[in-house]
């Protein structure tokens, strides 16, 4: 992950973690007669208030359309919703507003740059080099693409730790790749991607990068422009924001050469029965009413986990990491890691010797503990481990080590009830 030149010199944020957690009302709840240990945070993250206000206050009196209203509440709408642009922009250090497209999220976003991509870059000849770790909205898509353009798929393998296999990469891309499209940070693994090299390694062969950061803008500061992406895509309610809404970020040149995806009002210039004409970006990607609300609480999320440093939150989330990861080793017999690379995030995933992923999380459930068990939307993932499954606990900035410890014990539990 890319680091900031000034890392904060704040004290760690487990210090404020009473406070902090005090703004997030879901982690007061308790499930099954216990207190919420909420580990699933790689699937979606808690709200603070500060973003549930935000919403509130949006829809209850600034509720207008935007971008095309003459009266006072559309031009706050406007000005609210263009103002979480720049949020945007800044938080992923993006030159321009213009570079950045509201969507509903990851998904969409990929398939905004498939959509894309597919018609001005692909073809027999000119590939898409995916990772063997992509999760499925980075493939599918693609699939979908290469059947209609003719282009082939390659995809880089992983090695035995979760990690890239870097060597197959330098063969795979060649002047025959026209787009890498990559995940920076594994839901499934946890793993985070050497992203910068990659871009620069596209860039010399004059392939398009396209980034899918869903679980790397949660876990650390991210820089498009040091990262060198070309598209860029996250989804806000893995960034404790929103569901309905993300971002999708593209280098202004590029995006001004791409085709519009879906047509509708807001995205074009000027429309008769015989032709259309289409808005500059980003309004060209933006058909439609947007989800104004959501980008509105997407800002109010984003400048929560700035002011809480994102630094900080990189710092907390790696220390949980290896105190997870030492006392699950040292506790838990017969439990097997799925990812160990050297850099990594939250996010373990692991087996158990002769417990099946569901019930480790239906036992878990019932002691008030919220693990992820399944293929995580990455079955070529499962399959190059050879499991069907795994249970996944990923960490949060809210996170506590007693939470860890309440892990180890709820697993414990499961051995006794299940072993
Ligand atoms: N990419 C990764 C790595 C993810 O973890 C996820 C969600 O789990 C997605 C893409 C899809 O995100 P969304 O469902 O918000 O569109």
């Amino acid at each position: 992950m890319t680091t900031i030149s000034s890392p904060d010199a704040r004290a760690p944020l487990a210090a404020e973690l009473p406070t902090i957690r005090a703004a997030y009302p879901a982690l007061g709840r308790r499930v099954h007669g216990k207190p919420l240990v909420y580990l699933d945070n790689a699937a979606t993250t808690h709200k603070p208030l500060a973003v549930l206000d935000a919403e509130r206050e949006q829809a209850m009196w600034h509720n207008a359309n935007v971008h095309r209203g003459v009266h006072l509440l559309s031009q706050e709408a406007t000005e609210r919703y263009e103002a979480a642009r720049s949020t945007v922009r800044s938080f992923l250090g993006a030159a321009e507003d213009r570079e950045i497209v509201f969507v509903r999220g990851t998904t969409e976003a990929l398939n905004l740059a498939t959509a894309t991509l597919a018609a001005t870059r692909l073809g027999p000849g000119r590939d898409v080099l995916l990772t063997g770790m992509e999760h499925h909205s980075n493939i599918v898509p693609w699939q979908l693409a290469c059947q209609a353009s003719g282009a082939s798929l390659r995809v880089v393998p992983l090695l035995d730790d979760g990690s890239l296999d870097m060597e197959a990469f330098d063969r795979l891309l060649d002047g025959g790749v026209a787009v890498m499209a990559i995940v920076h940070t594994s839901n499934a693994l946890g793993t985070i991607n050497p992203v910068q090299a990659m871009c620069a390694k596209a860039r010399e062969v004059g392939a398009i990068s396209v980034v899918d950061g869903a679980q790397a803008v949660p876990h650390g500061p991210v820089n498009v422009r040091e990262l060198g992406a070309d598209l860029f895509a996250f989804s806000g309610h893995k960034v404790y924001g929103p569901t309905g809404i993300g971002a999708l970020y593209g280098r202004a040149e590029l995006l001004e050469s791409l085709p519009p995806w879906q047509g509708g009002g807001d995205m074009i210039r000027t429309v008769t029965f015989e032709g259309s004409t289409w808005a500059e970006p980003p309004a060209r990607f933006e058909a439609g009413t947007p989800n104004i609300t959501g980008a509105v609480g997407l800002a109010a999320a984003l400048d929560h986990v700035t002011g809480l440093g994102m630094d900080r939150i990189a710092a907390h989330e790696a220390d949980l990491l290896t105190y997870a990861t030492g006392r699950l080793l040292a506790d838990i017999p017969g439990i097997n890691l799925i990812g160990t690379a050297p850099a990594k995030a939250g996010v373990i995933s692991f087996t158990l010797d002769g417990i099946h992923p569901h019930d480790i999380g239906t036992v878990l459930d019932h002691e008030g503990i919220a693990i992820r068990t399944g293929h995580h939307c990455a079955q070529p993932v499962m399959d190059r481990y050879g499991v069907p499954a795994t249970a996944r606990a990923s960490f949060g900035l809210y996170t506590t080590r007693e939470e860890v410890d309440a892990l180890v014990v709820g697993l414990r539990r499961v051995q006794e009830m299940l072993g």
